[in-house]
């Protein structure tokens, strides 16, 4: 009987991957993780062997050929890749395919090409014939052609490490060509001029502050047998140096190392100190590279050219034969989760993958995910903890204005009498100014201008969404209200939903501080490429005193001569009807804080909100991240919210309002009748964007210990897209 293989089958970039069985051809030797060209359809197409001999009836097509001799996916890729399917309820074909490189996976080649780079370089090195020569002192070699030999025996390859060493790449020809030497080509890689070697490394060599210390022994210890620790540290607090040198003991060890950043543009910092410290072993994997690019750097993993892969979270998928360091910074960043199929968290698959492969996991932040410091507190991961800043820079103290009393004293602009006060003080001063406007999820929101009440779904205590046709929709029931007219809790009239945009506070700025320079920085800004930077020179050149921004700004503007950071609006984010409002609020507010006071004249914070006694806010004034925890894991509690449930957002859409509607309500009421205990059934209900390119899109969401039993029994048909523990039902 012949041999089988099934075969996870790509059917072009975009069309679907599944998986299907193939008889082997008699002489075909194949493994698991071998990349091959079988036929689908009247086409051929790439595909990869992810088993052998599955037992199967009928007639098989034969596989076409062998793309590569080697297994492209390795065991535990292969394994990471089964994971995620089960997981994520997604195809594995799908779960395969996320970890090849796009220009691989879209067409059937019949050979792997090799890594083009933007030219080629000679490479030389001795043959044993050299050696010999050197050795015996061949008396018909000159000078320079002596010198180049030793320099190959030494290691030299290239011709400007010939040429440093006194040889020439001339005389490695010449010695090719009497058989003591061999010539050789090699790609040249361009590193993006972001991350060129600019950055300084002057730091390698200092002592560890006694928190590095300990966190670095503790993972160090492990290295090898694998672990999970959460490092939390604040901002400048040593984090990335504990990566670093985390890094440097794993590779001693013939490890690998995968570092995850959120947005790679974002964290050039971060990711230039890697290529200064590791240099040609870094290879970077993000969604800025072109195909050719992204396979590039691949193939330079594959070749074990590269062992230290930086990059978004699919550079989880990089295929290092040993990762035995697997390194996640910023953990809380919703970048993490992947928006399209397969739907993974690159946080869990970071720990599933070093369970896999034996790998330690460290989870970096200064304001990690509540689920994340629940596992550091119960014993599923270790917690590492940094508490003070490298130098001995404080936390800047930090006010809360309370806009209720604003209005009551007739200020009707963006800017309180305390942020004015102190805007006008800083300019005079010489002193620069970052004032943050939290843009996401402002005018949703209906709200009592004179008390701060929130018009609230009265059955699940989330805030109304305010619709263009002037409902308030509860996104996770569906229940319609009207906007009230008069405020149930004040009396008052003045009800509204609004927004503040940049260019009013701009406006408001330019009238407190007249004369003060100004720049904006909002994410149309940033759609100019380089934009972000170039604002960023300006104000560390002292050229801008003032900058308006939204959340760009709390990302990476570490300046010395700010020394004011006014918060416009806090709590937009917070009134956002999902269950992670205020643990984003949290996270930007001492992210965007933590802007003020890193240089010698000090800092404050102002923090303008229409709540002042939330928890979050309070907290992050305070910098207070324990209290903030308490806080929110409580209330995560008492609705079985994650880490104390699992969530599953389904949703679906169609053309038609009533097929999307009769669609749901079927799902919903089969889920429901199955139910059990394994989790509650809320919805049908409305998207929280209801209608989107001419569909209407409805939504159900399971919560509780085990919404993954249900869906085994009722699992949704394809009309339906499935997200297992989704960073956001909105
Ligand atoms: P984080 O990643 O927590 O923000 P970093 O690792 O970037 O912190 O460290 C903050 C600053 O302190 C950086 O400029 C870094 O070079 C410096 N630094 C880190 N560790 C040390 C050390 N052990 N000795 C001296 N400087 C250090
Ligand atoms: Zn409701």
């Amino acid at each position: 009987m012949s041999r089988t293989a099934q075969v996870a089958v790509f059917a072009g970039i975009r069309g679907p991957a599944r998986t299907f069985s193939y008889s082997i051809p008699d002489g075909l030797e194949l493994a698991p993780g071998h990349l091959v060209r079988v036929g689908f359809g009247p086409r051929a197409v790439a595909g990869v062997v992810v088993a052998l001999d599955a037992p199967f009836e009928g007639t098989l097509r034969p596989i076409d050929a062998l793309v590569h001799p080697l297994p492209l996916l390795r065991p535990h890729q292969l394994a990471l890749a089964a994971w995620i399917a089960e997981q994520y309820r997604t195809g594995l074909a799908d779960a395969v395919r996320a970890m090849l490189p796009p220009a691989l996976a879209g067409r059937a080649r019949v050979a792997l090409p090799a890594a083009k780079g933007e030219r080629r370089e000679a490479v030389f090195a001795s043959t044993p014939e050299g050696a010999a020569a050197l050795a015996g002192g061949d008396g018909r070699l000159g000078a320079r052609q002596l010198a180049t030999l030793r320099a190959l025996s030494l290691g030299a390859r290239t011709g400007a490490e010939l040429a440093d060493a006194g040889g020439s790449a001339i005389a490695a020809r010449a010695l090719a060509r009497r058989g003591l030497a061999t010539e050789g080509a090699r790609a040249v890689r361009r590193v993006p001029r972001e991350f060129a070697l600019t950055e300084d490394d002057s730091v390698r060599d200092a002592p560890a502050t006694p928190g590095q210390a300990a966190a670095l022994d503790a993972i160090i210890a492990r290295l090898g047998r694998g672990d999970a620790f959460l490092l939390h540290g604040v901002t400048a607090s040593g984090k990335t140096e504990v990566y670093l040198r985390a890094s440097t003991e794993a590779l001693r060890r013939g490890l690998g190392v995968i570092v995850l950043v959120p947005e790679i543009a974002l964290t050039a910092q971060v990711v230039a100190r890697f290529v200064a410290r590791f240099g040609d072993r870094v290879a970077l994997l993000h969604s800025a590279l072109s195909a050719g690019e992204r396979f590039d750097e691949w193939r330079r993993i594959l070749d074990g050219v590269a062992d230290v892969v930086v990059g978004s979270r699919s550079a989880l998928f990089a295929p290092l034969e040993h990762p035995g360091l697997v390194i996640v910074d910023e953990e809380q960043e919703p970048s993490y989760k992947q928006e399209s199929s397969p739907r993974y968290h690159a946080v869990d698959t970071a720990l599933a993958l070093g369970g896999l492969a034996s790998g330690v996991v460290v989870l970096g932040s200064a304001t990690p995910r509540v689920v994340t410091y629940h596992a550091a507190t119960t014993g599923a991961l270790r917690l590492l903890t940094l508490p003070e800043r490298v130098s001995d820079l404080v936390m800047p103290p930090t006010t809360i204005v309370d806009l209720r009393l604003e209005l009551r004293a007739g200020n009707r602009g963006t800017l309180s009498r305390a942020l004015t006060v102190a805007l006008r003080r800083t300019v005079s001063r010489g002193e620069q100014a970052i004032l943050y406007l939290n843009r996401r999820g402002f005018a949703t929101v209906v709200l009592c201008r004179d008390c701060g009440y929130i018009a609230s779904c009265p059955a699940c205590e989330i805030p109304f969404a305010y619709h263009v046709d002037g409902s308030l929709v509860c996104h996770r029931c569906g229940r319609r209200a009207t906007p009230p007219t008069v405020c149930p809790q004040c009396g008052g009239t003045r009800i509204r939903h609004l927004g503040v945009g940049t260019q009013r506070v701009e406006d408001d700025v330019r009238a407190a501080v007249p004369g003060a320079s100004l720049v904006r920085l909002d994410r149309d800004a940033v759609r100019a490429k380089g934009t972000h930077a170039a604002l960023f020179e300006k104000m560390r050149s002292g050229r801008a005193q003032v900058i308006v921004g939204t959340q760009m700004v709390a990302k990476g503007f570490d300046l010395p001569g700010v020394s004011l950071v006014g918060v416009v609006n806090a709590d937009t984010v917070l009134n956002l009807p999902d269950f992670t409002s205020a643990e984003r609020t949290f996270e930007l507010l001492v992210q965007v804080l933590g802007r003020s006071g890193r240089g010698a004249a000090g800092g404050q914070g102002i923090v303008q909100t229409y709540l002042p006694d939330h928890y979050a806010i309070r907290a992050a004034a305070a910098h207070d991240y324990v209290s903030f925890a308490k806080a929110e894991l409580a209330g995560r509690e008492r609705f079985g919210y994650p880490p104390f449930g699992r969530l599953v957002l389904l949703q679906t859409q169609a053309k038609r309002a009533d097929t999307v509607t009769r669609r749901a309500e079927v799902l919903a009421s089969t889920l429901r009748a199955e139910a059990r205990t394994d989790a509650e059934v809320f919805g049908p209900a409305p998207a929280f964007a209801a209608k989107r390119a001419g569909a209407y899109r409805m939504q159900v969401i399971l919560r509780g210990h085990d919404p993954l039993a249900l869906l085994d029994r009722v699992p949704p048909s394809a009309e339906w897209t499935v997200d297992v523990d989704p960073v956001t039902l909105l």
